[in-house]
């Protein structure tokens, strides 16, 4: 089992501030998180800064991730080092990941530019139910969309700043490997947890 930040955004989001730097120096100290993806808004430019600067390190995995603000509400594709080709409407977010055996988390959904009641009508893989920006009651909401759905939940602590890094996270059941930690997601064998205990769903 392997402890996984699945949503954090570096300063090539325009409202965040975290250097690349910062974070790989933060992953090589901290005694368990050691696998994180970057889901910068609308770019990619952030993951491959921080995969760069991340590659001596063999026990650090960087997860490529975008978080595509979409006509109707924000999508993260994972796994996929590049950015999907516009129009940035779900099904062709949805599409573009599909294709290239990426992975699609609905963040935030309750929240202002979440997708909220319409996830329900996309062939999403996951919802994310433990946001570290969200409210307690947000993210009830989240997983009580997921448990109407029957998607898996995870976490993600969306962090904008150096100290909100990895307040939350993914357990995933899957060695250090990107393709296994996708595929383990997508079938079920997670559950999320935050610095001050273990949440079970
Ligand atoms: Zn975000």
């Amino acid at each position: 089992m392997i402890r996984v930040d699945l949503h954090l955004h570096t300063n090539y989001s325009p409202d965040a501030s975290i250097h690349p730097k910062t974070i790989v120096e933060q992953l090589y100290a901290h005694p368990f998180i050691k696998v994180i993806a970057i889901t910068d808004h609308n770019t990619v430019e952030g993951y491959h800064k921080v995969q760069k600067l991340a590659s001596p390190y063999q026990d650090i995995l960087i997860i490529p991730g975008i978080e595509v603000g979409t006509n109707e509400g924000e999508l993260i594709i994972l796994g996929i080092p590049e950015a999907p080709p516009k129009p940035w409407t779900p099904e062709n977010i949805i599409d573009f990941a599909k294709e290239r055996d990426g992975l699609v988390i609905v963040p935030h959904p309750y929240r202002t530019y979440g997708l909220g009641d319409s996830a329900k009508n996309y062939d999403v893989d996951s919802i994310e139910v433990l946001n570290g920006n969200d409210s307690l009651s947000l993210n009830k909401m989240a997983e009580n969309l997921a448990k109407e759905t029957g998607l898996p939940g995870v976490a993600g602590s969306d962090a904008h700043r150096a100290d909100e890094m990895w307040t939350v996270y993914t357990e995933v059941k899957a060695s250090s490997d990107i393709d296994e930690i996708l595929k383990a997601i997508k079938k079920g064998l997670v559950r999320v947890g935050s610095k001050r205990k273990s949440i079970h769903f």
